[in-house]
């Protein structure tokens, strides 16, 4: 039988969380031994969010530390992986005629790195980013990603990374901070609509309810779930390893799109 892979969207949450074991870490754990071994990783992260498509297209990322104020430990954390420019290639390709730019400057951002050192701590597996394009509307970000489809069939491990529900204004820096009620409801409302298969009303940005302005006050750290859902087949399983309300305003869930064994 023919392999295909899943794709996943996770909640990367707190840069601090490449450095802990929690109980999200270690669910990304479990994922990276049960997910089927992916010849490549491409990831689509909130953290790179630019007005043109861009591809990266080195061979040795750099590890990118986009953020201020956390401890030096986190700083001096390096994902050494390799990149995968025949790959980049390949994007560029399966979106044309879309212009999409070979980058040679950026690198892996802390969405990616944060998320990948616990499911992949050897950094052994080559890894590019696709930037997601700021001028341009949800449907346009699930269209996109409907092109990326044939690398499923290719052993490329596609990941969404950035957060359903991300709320940096009222977000609360306790552990144990009880969630906002119309974060808890937004989380429960996009996953409904998953299940439902209700891609329409998940790509509309513009027409959220009062919940979804408050869990969505802007887009980058949600479009990367359209990606995961543009990739999804009629025949695929939807789960939701991870579940979780974070310091209030920030949900950790993560869908998984596609079996874990195939
Ligand atoms: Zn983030």
């Amino acid at each position: 039988m023919k392999m295909v892979m899943p794709t996943l969207f996770f909640g990367h949450g707190n840069p601090m969380y490449a450095l802990l074991r929690n109980r999200y870490t270690e669910i990304w754990q479990t994922l990276g031994e049960t997910l089927p071994r992916p010849k490549s990783i491409l990831v689509i992260s909130a953290h790179w969010f630019i007005p043109e498509t861009a591809v990266t297209a080195m061979v040795q990322p750099r590890t990118i530390h986009d953020f201020g104020g956390f401890p030096k430990a986190l700083y001096e954390v390096r994902y050494p992986c390799p990149g995968d420019p025949q790959l980049a290639r390949r994007v560029a390709k399966l979106l044309a005629p879309l212009p999409v730019r070979e980058d040679e400057a950026w690198g892996l951002d802390h969405g990616a790195w944060s998320v990948l050192k616990h499911l992949y701590p050897d950094a052994d597996i080559p890894v590019i980013q696709l930037s997601i394009d700021s001028r341009s509307d949800g449907r346009f970000h699930y269209e996109l990603a409907q092109r990326l489809a044939p690398l499923r069939d290719e052993g490329v491990l596609i990941l969404g990374s950035g957060n359903i529900v991300h709320h940096l204004g009222v977000m609360l820096w306790e552990e144990t901070a009880a969630p906002y009620d119309w974060a808890v409801r937004f989380d429960q409302k996009v996953r409904a609509a998953i299940l439902a298969g209700e891609h329409a009303a998940l790509t509309a940005l513009n027409a959220m309810d009062a919940d979804g302005r408050r869990a969505v006050p802007t887009p980058e750290h949600y479009l990367p779930l359209l990606y995961v859902l543009g990739l999804q087949r009629s025949e695929d399983k939807v789960s939701f390893p991870v579940s979780g309300i974070d310091l209030g305003s920030i949900s950790m869930t993560t869908v998984q799109i596609g079996d874990s064994v195939p």
